[in-house]
């Protein structure tokens, strides 16, 4: 029996060649230079803000060098797949503007040339390369059972010894066609394994864009390619699937560095060229003292709808990002502050390789806050509404019925060289700015309490207020004038209007011009912290200061 009926007979209905399935996948033409990346997930739920660090690497590396990205679904563990698995993670990496330029477009849609991009459809093509590898007597037939498995298993942990089926434990490398097919006849189950060729005391050297040259042992672990069910394994499925679809460059999280060998190995045993391997270090988390990886499992913060339902802008998170994938990326921004991203050119070297880059919350909390700072009155207004819609409709309703208003109150030192930075994320707005509206105020004042700052005869303050709206309120007055004004006010009422006065004698004075302010303040908004009182005064208007006032 020659070695390709023996194939054919181990892995029977494959409808091509893997020489047929070269010519299906022709080189691509692309300029020189133009990298051709994957964003590879399993549909496993869940967009992790690690999931999409990788993407937007993925994206950015393809997009700058005039490449191709592409999406490529990697569900050969159905077990983890879940439904809709993979719609999740279109529209969620689509709502931050990261697009494939091949791949699946919805759950059973995809474009691209080189498809299909969903690992379980194409069986057929990894069991032709399969049956390729048994045809050069590369792979074989192996029977051993779970509880084989598992009694080798325990017997290389009690010895202390590597795991795996390697050397004296790939006891079925030897079998003879004969026997195997015989015991297939018997109706045993069986897997396809490599017989590595390679030994577990040679050092290969691999090669990492980020890491630089490592030294790894090669490996001598008879991998499965191919499961009883006919399915293949990641690895298998990932090295073919990256040489078909013309990958140029591999760019993953450093936790797949130990399976470098193996896929070193894999390609080399194809005859493909590897691609080039970009390693990255992942977000980490200080932990009490310790750092560790940021995990799915005990971090909110590493679902990407943690920042999202508090609404942190997505172009804030994605510019946070940025930092975290280019160390000089911070520096530019500094200095770009109204930079698109598209505008900076990543580079491989700058992508931070040791150890993990702290996931920095208060670093993404300020770059959303700069970022909130520089949108118009208008996108400030839009954004809102757009997040109060999902998370408040007390507010959403306010907004709608009140739009220029609003935007009127949005506006208060914005659209300006230095704007106010009030806002870190959308669901910080409403309580900053609840007080402007009188439905609102009704409803929160006495619940946050009226914050005098050590003004606290009653009298006091009533004689403040009702002489400043009875005698020097007048909405038609600039800001110099008012504040003039609010000067006079304090000298007619025994405060110090000039701030050095009241410092070199304070006793002279009720107060300064500073308190007169805040008593003012305070009673319009209940606040002794907010934007600019002139504009709060002009926006509130006479009628509505005096309904305030009369509430003290
Ligand atoms: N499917 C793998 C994952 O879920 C991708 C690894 C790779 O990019 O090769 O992380």
């Amino acid at each position: 029996m020659t070695n390709k009926e023996y194939a054919d007979l181990l892995l029977p209905g494959v409808k091509h060649t893997w020489e047929e399935y070269e010519k299906m996948y022709p080189e691509r033409d692309l300029p020189e230079g133009a990298m051709v990346t994957r964003y590879a997930p399993s549909p496993t739920g869940f967009v992790h803000i690690g999931a999409l660090e990788s993407s937007f690497l993925d994206k950015r590396f393809a997009k700058q060098s005039g490449g191709i990205c592409y999406l490529r679904i990697e569900d050969t563990d159905q077990e983890r797949s879940i439904e809709n698995g993979i719609s999740q993670i279109i529209d969620s990496l689509k709502s931050f503007n990261i697009t494939f330029d091949e791949g699946p477009i919805s759950e059973t849609e995809e474009k691209g040339n080189y498809g299909p991009y969903i690992q379980t459809k194409r069986a057929d093509i990894y069991r032709a390369y399969a049956k390729r590898l048994i045809e050069e007597d590369k792979a074989y037939a192996s029977f051993l059972s779970k509880e084989e498995l598992d009694e080798i298993r325990e017997q290389q942990m009690k010895s202390k010894q590597r795991i795996g089926i390697y050397g004296r434990y790939a006891k079925d490398r030897n079998l003879s066609k004969e026997e195997v097919l015989d015991r297939i006849n018997k109706g045993e189950k069986f897997i396809i394994r490599i017989k590595s060729p390679g030994s577990f005391f040679n050092k290969i050297k691999v090669n990492d864009l980020v890491k630089g040259t490592m030294e790894m042992p090669e490996n001598d672990i008879d991998e499965v390619i191919i499961k009883s069910d006919g399915i293949p394994t990641y690895h298998f499925a990932s090295v073919i699937d990256d040489h078909l679809m013309h990958t140029t460059h591999v760019i993953r999280g450093d936790e797949w560095i130990s399976s470098l060998p193996k896929h070193i190995q894999f390609n080399e045993m194809l005859g493909f060229k590897a691609p080039k391997y970009v390693h990255y270090a992942p977000l980490t988390k200080n932990d009490n003292g310790t750092i560790r990886k940021l995990s799915k499992r005990k971090d909110p913060e590493a679902a990407v709808s943690y920042f999202t339902e508090a609404g942190v802008p997505k172009e804030a998170i994605m510019l946070y990002l940025a930092t975290v994938c280019n160390s000089n990326f911070e520096g530019w921004l500094d200095q770009n502050p109204n930079g698109n991203i598209d505008d900076f050119k990543f580079d491989f070297k700058k992508i931070p390789s040791s150890s993990g880059t702290l996931f920095d919350l208060p670093k993404l909390y300020n770059i959303s806050k700069n970022f909130i700072s520089r949108l118009t009155k208008d996108e400030v207004y839009d954004r809102t509404i757009e997040y109060a819609t999902k998370y408040d409709e007390e507010f959403k309703e306010i907004l709608e019925k009140y739009p220029d208003y609003s935007k009127d109150i949005f506006n208060i030192e914005r659209e300006q060289k230095k704007p106010r930075k009030d806002y870190e994320k959308f669901s910080d707005v409403k309580g900053q700015v609840w007080y402007m509206y009188d439905e609102l105020f009704d409803k929160y004042k006495d619940e946050y309490g009226y914050d005098y700052q050590g003004v606290t005869d009653k009298e006091e303050i009533k004689n403040i207020i009702n002489t400043y709206i009875d005698k020097y309120y007048d909405v038609k007055d600039d800001k110099d004038t008012w504040f003039n004004k609010i000067k006079d006010l304090s000298d007619e009422l025994g405060y110090a209007s000039n701030m050095k006065d009241y410092k070199e004698n304070p006793d002279n004075y009720k107060g300064s011009v500073a308190d007169v302010s805040t008593v003012i303040r305070v009673s319009l908004t209940t606040r002794s912290q907010t934007p600019d009182l002139y504009d709060i005064l002009r926006l509130l208007g006479k009628e509505r200061i005096k309904e305030r006032f009369n509430l003290i």
